[in-house]
């Protein structure tokens, strides 16, 4: 299971008892967290405190995170980076961490070129792009020697195909990869490029596929015993009075591994989601900005960002089965216009409310919501 918890659904500022970008993304082998805007550490206290209370059994912990996927560089994204960084090392934190985000052509080439700490200038590189607000946390205290925890920093440049490298503040240095790394044991995590006015890209976690269920009664049925029953359904194949039986006839068709895309600042008519569709590669949750309804199509094109209808054209263009709304402007105080126009071109949609959680598995999915004293299932958000 996938489980996804929304602690920030608003837009550039806080508003409406909602707060700016931040999720955590639960899977088997530990926590995701995407985006992290301003207070983000005091709403995981204060979420992690009602998940006990109600005698839920998840803790968010910024000590269970292990992977930091930053979408972009506006500041409601990415504010509370340093301060959770500096939380983890007062906490103890002796893990490695990771964080991996979007910079532009022009920053990778010169730190590729003059190394972590190259001087920035250029006029063209967006004064909040990741690499320059690195370098700021680095200075501040984001090193090893003075958090006492490893932590890898990669970014990733989509000027020409996919470019990743790895940043050493410690010695400075700057590595290209030749392969997207490895960002998070047990899932794929994957980068999507997505249209907004600083480097940006979607994020999506993907489990592995699931095997198909073993059918135990056909191999009884043959009269084997035990030992060769449990061997078939081990992936061994045997042989059985001279004729040889294959463990994979036995076994259903595999399981498309779960996976959640989370869309981050964009605005519509992203083409590396139109391939997603082509590639049947769409994800079973895709939760994506719609700053705007209908009526202000023109400012969300003018700040790239979405509509909900946009959202929408995005879940259907990348096949993606259920869309949950986020990142609402200050001018939507009640989602249920931006349900309803997005609901037009993708009947399984739900607009998310900070403290949502969202659980995706092979048996559905379903939206939690906090009433103030506890969490329940809002029937029919999604088909
Ligand atoms: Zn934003």
């Amino acid at each position: 299971m996938l489980e996804v918890h929304v602690l920030g659904t608003s837009s550039a500022r806080p508003a409406y008892g909602r707060e700016v970008s931040g999720s955590v993304i639960d899977t088997p082998s530990g926590q995701i967290l995407v985006d992290c805007g301003e207070g983000l550490q005091l709403r995981m206290k204060e979420h992690s405190a009602r998940l006990k209370n109600c005698g839920m059994q998840q803790r968010l912990r910024h000590t269970r995170i292990r992977l930091l996927l930053l979408t972009h560089g506006h500041l409601d994204h990415c504010w509370g980076v340093l301060p959770l960084m500096q939380s983890m090392a007062l906490d103890g934190r002796n893990k490695p961490f990771v964080v991996a985000a979007p910079i532009s052509d022009i920053s990778f080439d010169a730190m590729l070129h003059g190394g972590a700490y190259v001087s920035l200038d250029d006029p063209g590189i967006p004064r909040v792009d990741m690499a320059r607000q690195w370098q700021q946390w680095w200075s501040l205290g984001a090193t090893i020697d003075q958090l006492g925890y490893e932590v890898d920093w990669y970014v990733v440049d989509f000027s020409t195909g996919e470019r990743w490298m790895r940043l050493n503040p410690e010695s400075g240095e700057s590595e290209l990869l030749e392969t997207p790394p490895v960002l998070f044991d047990g899932a794929e995590v994957r980068p999507h490029e997505t249209l907004h006015s600083v480097p940006s890209c979607a994020w999506s976690v993907t489990l592995a596929d699931k095997p198909g269920r073993f059918d135990s009664e056909k191999a009884v049925g043959l009269g084997l015993d035990d030992s060769a029953v449990n061997k078939l359904a081990r992936g061994i194949d045997i042989e059985v009075d001279g004729k040889p039986l294959t463990a994979a006839d036995f076994r259903g068709d595999s399981r498309k591994g779960l996976s959640v895309m989370i869309s981050g600042d964009t605005k519509g008519g992203v083409p590396s989601f139109m391939e997603l569709g082509e590639q049947g590669e769409g994800p079973n949750l895709l939760i994506h900005e719609s700053t705007y309804t209908d009526i202000k199509q023109d400012k969300a094109e003018e700040w790239m960002h979405s509509t909900a209808k946009d959202a929408a054209k995005a879940a259907q263009a990348m096949g993606a089965e259920h869309l949950l709304l986020t990142h609402y402007s200050s001018s939507i105080e009640d989602t249920t216009i931006s349900i309803s126009e997005a609901r037009e071109l993708h009947a399984s949609c739900y607009a998310a409310d900070d403290g949502d959680i969202i659980r995706v598995s092979y048996d559905g999915i379903s939206l939690l919501r906090w009433d103030g004293r506890g969490w329940s299932q809002i029937e029919n958000a999604f088909l």
